[in-house]
């Protein structure tokens, strides 16, 4: 390995990891990722009550606290050697183009939490960016050239939501530059897999276009509607790779205050996927396009030079096969629904703007 990320650090299995937003997605399974490594004294936090979190990994201190309140994220951070931040208000696309407001607020989770971070002493300090922080007018056709880190600027952040990533990324690189607190910036390219958001209104393409084959397959009508016109093209990044591939990031010295791209490079179209999820699932179905729905930019890949270049590794998780765990999942939690038992996934509240 180039960079030996492991080795950069000194960090001691009973140092207390912080986790925001572990009552989500990725920070779950984030949690678990350490968890399974030996971290004996890990805290995780999320403003949903802990019935409503999609992991709860025993052993571990889970809180329910809002971090856009400065107290919580003082008592949040408490102690804390690394700090891991994933928290924010977010979903797919139907989320993100309609609760723009709401996205913009997650800076309040991002000030506070890293201001938090600093005055506890915090060494290490992780936020979790996104894709959407690209200039979108490079977006605009389904054959896209990948994204490299430096097509952030000059800005044209999706609206809301990237331009969010994009203001606290600069809190991150400040903090660095200012007062020496280690941060860490991965962009994640769509995350897909096991324990997320898969309806309610907040769930990404993979797992929505998963729910609606299954329930086409249990209900026996065929019928499938697709957002756009299904030539948009995007990569796909499995869980596993993206909690490694935090844990690559952080301790990395070389890329202190550096944005990174944390994704796949294997582009497909949406109706590619829906035919793999298809084959899965052992099904055909009938597509109508929604050409009025919320669809994103055209293309979006993730350009990996510069993480093969300093990790020696990129996220490598087949799709299908990832496709094939997320499919079992979220059977199971559409079976066990329907059986009455209680699924995390279904408690998941959208903004309430009134
Ligand atoms: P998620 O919605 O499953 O998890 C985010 C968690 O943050 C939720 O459980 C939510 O309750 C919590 N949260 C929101 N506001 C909070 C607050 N005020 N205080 C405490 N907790 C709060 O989303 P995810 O997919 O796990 O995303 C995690 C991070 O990764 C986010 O920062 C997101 O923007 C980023 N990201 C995700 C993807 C993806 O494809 N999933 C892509 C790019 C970036």
């Amino acid at each position: 390995m180039k960079d030996n990320p492991i080795a950069a650090t000194t960090i001691n299995k009973d140092d207390l990891i912080v986790i925001a937003g572990a009552g989500g997605f990725i920070a779950g399974a984030l949690t678990r990722y350490f968890h399974d490594q030996g971290f004996t004294r890990i805290r995780a936090i999320d403003k949903k009550p802990l019935p409503e979190w999609y992991q709860r990994t025993p052993g571990v201190e889970s809180l329910s606290m809002d971090l856009s309140e400065y107290d919580n994220c003082v008592r949040a951070v408490e102690g804390a050697r690394e700090v891991y931040n994933l928290a924010a208000d977010m979903g797919g696309m139907g989320f993100i183009e309609r609760f723009r407001v709401e996205c913009l607020r997650s800076v309040l989770i991002n000030t506070h939490m890293i201001e938090a971070a600093y005055r506890a002493g915090a060494e290490r300090y992780f936020f979790s960016s996104s894709a959407c922080a690209y200039n979108t007018d490079l977006q605009q056709d389904p054959n896209v050239r990948a994204l490299r880190e430096s097509d952030a600027y000059p800005a044209m952040a999706e609206r809301g939501y990237g331009w969010e990533k994009l203001i606290s990324e600069m809190f991150c690189q400040e903090y660095w530059a200012e007062r020496r607190m280690k941060t860490f910036i991965a962009r994640f390219h769509n995350v897909y897999g096991p324990n997320g958001t898969w309806d309610g209104g907040r769930e990404k393409a993979p797992a929505a276009l998963t729910r609606k084959v299954i329930e086409a397959q249990d209900t026996g009508d065929n019928a499938i509607t697709i957002w756009g016109d299904g030539h948009q093209t995007r990569s796909f990044m499995y869980i596993d790779d993206c909690t490694k591939g935090i844990d690559m990031i952080m301790h990395c010295e070389r890329l202190i205050a550096t944005p990174i791209n944390l994704g796949s490079s294997h582009l497909v179209s949406i109706n590619d996927l829906v035919t793999m999820i298809e084959d899965i699932a052992g099904i055909k179905m009938n597509r109508t396009y929604d050409l009025t729905a919320p669809r994103g930019v055209a293309g979006r890949n993730s350009d990996n030079t510069f993480i093969r270049e300093v990790l020696d590794w990129e996220p490598n998780t087949p799709l299908r096969v990832g496709m094939e765990r997320t499919y079992a999942w979220i059977k199971q939690q559409y079976a066990d629904r329907k059986a009455g038992i209680y699924t995390p996934a279904a408690e998941t509240g959208m903004p309430s703007t009134h």
